[in-house]
């Protein structure tokens, strides 16, 4: 089956991106913070707490810019979304877009994706998400059911949805999974209780992990990691 790579029309990429003000928003990469330690995301989005970026947050930028830049040197044609799952079937071909973000609405809140790469072959869509990492952690593969969760119901897929986190050091593909029901429950129930983390409905409780907050970039504003260093 033959690949073709893809870019978006000007009007498709804004008309996916309508933003609405007044409802409550939540960034699907936001899915990964919350599943690494919640109480970083309450400080980073509830309690509005700044700190730089990491050497190798920025340095996946860059990786990610890279790619980027190729799959532009590659691109035939523009396609809507919409076109492409019609297309794809009846001309038997794939279609491969990069950094495709997308704003799907629900009823009490907006969920932002910024997909690294979506293949919309005849038979099914495939998700990708782009990550530095050589192993797939629980944050990653939640953030990737976010991206399917918010596509299926934007486009209204008739088609089977795989979701797959790669490794951008190795190629390798790292989770590799059909996006069912039951993945859709699981990333349901963690949007509803992000948002009510967004909305500050609770305080999440964690504890101290040497693996995580030593080198954590919030530790510094963290009631949890300064009381174990004693300077609470
Ligand atoms: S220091 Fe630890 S508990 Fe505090 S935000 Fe960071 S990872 Fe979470």
């Amino acid at each position: 089956m033959k690949l073709i790579r893809v870019s978006l029309p000007v009007e498709a990429s804004k008309r996916y991106s309508t933003f609405r003000r007044f409802l409550k928003t939540i960034n699907g990469s936001w899915i990964q913070t919350y599943m690494y330690c919640p109480y970083q995301l309450y400080l980073e989005r509830v309690k509005k707490v700044e700190v730089p970026t990491t050497k190798s947050m920025r340095e996946g930028t860059a990786a990610h810019l890279v790619i980027e830049e190729e799959h532009k040197k590659m691109v035939e044609r523009e396609l809507s979304i919409e076109d492409a799952l019609s297309l794809a079937p009846f001309e038997k071909e794939s279609y491969a877009y990069r950094e495709i973000k997308y704003i799907t609405q629900f009823d009490n809140f907006q969920l932002i994706s910024k997909v690294d790469e979506i293949v919309i072959e005849p038979e099914q869509v495939v998700i990708i998400d782009d990550k530095k990492s050589t192993k797939a952690y629980d944050g990653q593969i939640f953030q990737v059911y976010a991206y399917a969760y918010a596509f299926k119901h934007m486009f209204d897929v008739d088609r089977d949805i795989r979701v797959q986190i790669r490794s951008h050091v190795n190629g390798k593909i790292l989770y590799d999974h059909e996006f069912g029901r039951e993945e859709e429950r699981a990333i349901e129930k963690t949007l509803d209780d992000v948002l009510r983390l967004l909305k500050n409905e609770f305080v999440p409780r964690v504890e101290y992990r040497s693996s995580k907050c030593d080198k954590c970039r919030f530790r510094d504003y963290c009631e949890v990691y300064l009381k174990h260093v004693g300077k609470w």
